[in-house]
């Protein structure tokens, strides 16, 4: 584990200042609402969901695309870091190879040298944190991403949800990593973890990501399905 040195590291490189983390949380907010809670013993069924697949932009191809760094942290297991796969590997669908997530594990044991390194080159880290962990000081926080656009650090909190929501955690977490923000009324984005909102990038959350990146929308790929409607929400 590497959390409190990943803090400490995370006050020296300046990053404090943007310490207002966003956090993704769990059940709170949900209870206010009043809505019933799903059954979340069984895995959501997203087999009615698909991406679009459009031709790669030339913009794609060129020189103009960019690459996104994240490093993982060694603490998740092989299952864990399958799981992180998945939601990398739709992100690069949907920027479609205008702005590119490449991933690496985290070196063994890395010392506050290497961190440094990393962190001046603007990539991510991707660190696998515990309740006890700053990151975890909001009891319903599920992840929380703290950086900007010189990089910094998605804390994943390990224990306060199934391997299985990994992936639908990491694609929310992503979409901040790429600027998004929150979204009440959205789907992935939204503030309040749930699993039937998680299961894939829908075009609100690519809109934000687009725009906070600078691509064309047009050009981006998104997931389509029941309730979606090509990102206009239908009316339930
Ligand atoms: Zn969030």
């Amino acid at each position: 584990m590497l959390p409190l040195r990943l803090v400490a590291s995370l006050v020296i490189s300046g990053l404090a200042l943007l310490l207002m983390g966003i956090a993704l949380s769990f059940t709170s907010a949900r209870a206010a609402t009043g809505t019933a809670p799903r059954d979340y013993g069984r895995d959501y069924d997203t087999s009615a969901y698909r991406y679009t697949d459009k031709p790669a932009p030339a913009a794609a191809t060129a020189a103009g695309s960019r690459t996104l760094t994240l490093y993982v942290d060694r603490d998740f297991d092989p299952a864990e870091r399958e799981r992180i796969g998945l939601a990398l590997r739709q992100w690069n669908h949907v920027l479609n190879g205008l702005v590119r997530f490449r991933a690496s594990l985290l070196p063994p044991d890395p010392s506050d040298q290497t961190l440094a390194q990393i962190r001046r080159s603007g990539a991510w880290i991707v660190a696998k944190v515990d309740s006890r962990h700053p990151a975890g000081r909001e009891r319903t926080a599920l992840a929380m991403t703290v950086g900007g656009r010189g990089g910094g650090f998605v804390y994943v909190i390990g224990d306060r949800f199934p391997t299985r929501d990994l992936t639908a955690v990491m694609l929310h977490e992503l979409g901040h990593v790429l600027g998004a923000g929150h979204d009440p009324h959205g789907h992935l984005m939204a503030p309040v973890y749930d699993r039937s909102n998680g299961h894939c990038i829908d075009r609100g959350a690519v809109a934000m990501v687009a725009s906070a990146q600078h691509l064309p929308l047009n050009q981006l790929n998104w997931c389509v399905g029941p309730g979606l409607d090509d990102g206009r929400y239908s009316n339930r």
